[in-house]
């Protein structure tokens, strides 16, 4: 298949781009590394009549790294993100370039982008999952301004954000909360979507888990953070008994979807399955002082 006719055209700069968007509106949509938007192009589940590529304004690709927070441009790469691991920005965040080693395979990594995929709202995106598990905040602009807005309130349902026609996903904003983190999934094969994914994390303190979260992916229309389970981690060691009542808890307060991928009750099961690994992990590098 191929897309409908169409305009392209591509910003320069940030004035240039948030001017574009400001003059076409309903009738066009950004394009930035193309791994999701040609897809749907291309199966005509997507009918602009203008496509805005982003892909060269720069000021939009770099990365900011304070002690209190870690700043990605929205342009940044999967890849860029993975093979960051290990310096000193992704300083207790490690989770953002292990997660993002799980992302598709290397060509969608090399061109897909953070911010695309926060703007895409897939519910079983690893980046939508982890920055709804560490409080991340979307930065949005067009011609009104900028806008701040946490991702708990910017991912809405199903592929819905609330990102409005004219605005721009410029950045998204990760605190340093010092937490042990981890996100692991089960895909039918390496390289897929995931059907289920567990994302935990916690700020170690006295052996005890302080702050536990729990996120999963895949189970309903956005990141679900499931407060049953993480209520029965408050204040107590992670050892495998509360792993796994808080793993149990977990599955139960969920009701994820059936369809041609998978039942309702596997789902189920799997965030029994995940949310144990995931705690798991977190437990060890919270032991380790690790995040
Ligand atoms: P694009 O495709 O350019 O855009 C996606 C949507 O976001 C469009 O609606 C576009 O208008 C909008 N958009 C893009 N950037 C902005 C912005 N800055 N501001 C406002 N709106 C914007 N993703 C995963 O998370 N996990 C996977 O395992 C995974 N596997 C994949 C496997 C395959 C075979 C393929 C083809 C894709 C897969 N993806 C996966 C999707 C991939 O990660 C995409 O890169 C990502 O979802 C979107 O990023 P992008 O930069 O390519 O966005």
């Amino acid at each position: 298949m191929k897309p409908p006719p169409l305009r392209y055209l591509r910003a320069h700069d940030p004035e240039e781009a948030v001017e574009l968007l400001a003059e076409y509106g309903d009738e066009a949509k950004v394009i930035a590394g193309g791994q999701s938007l040609v897809p749907l192009l291309n199966f005509r589940l997507a009918r602009p009549s203008v496509l805005v590529d982003i892909g060269a304004v720069t000021p939009w690709a770099t990365l900011v790294s304070g002690d209190r927070s870690l700043e990605l441009g929205a342009l940044t790469t999967h890849l860029r993100i993975e093979r960051a691991g290990g310096t000193e920005p992704f300083r207790g965040l490690e989770v953002l370039p292990r997660t993002a080693s799980l992302i598709g395979h290397l060509p969608i990594r090399s061109r897909g982008t953070i911010g695309g995929s926060l703007a895409h709202g897939d519910p079983a995106a690893e980046w939508c999952i982890l920055a709804v598990l560490l409080d991340a905040e979307a930065t949005l602009c067009s011609g009104r301004g900028e806008r701040r807005v946490p991702l708990t309130r910017l991912l809405q349902g199903f592929f819905t954000t609330t990102i409005a026609p004219d605005e721009v996903l410029t950045a998204v904003t990760f605190p340093r909360t010092g937490a042990a983190a981890s996100l692991v999934e089960h895909a039918p094969r390496h390289g897929d979507f995931a059907l289920v994914a567990a994302a935990a994390a916690a700020e170690p303190a006295d052996g005890v888990c302080r702050r536990p979260r729990i996120v999963l992916g895949g189970v309903g229309p956005t990141p679900v953070r499931v407060p049953d389970a993480e209520d029965v981690l408050a204040g107590r060691a992670l050892t495998p008994d509360v792993v796994a009542a808080a793993a149990a808890a977990a599955a139960a307060a969920v009701d994820p979807p059936s369809d041609a991928h998978a039942s309702s009750a596997h789902r189920r099961r799997l965030v029994a399955t995940l949310v144990t690994r995931a705690l798991t992990h977190v437990g060890g590098r919270a032991r380790e002082g690790r995040a």
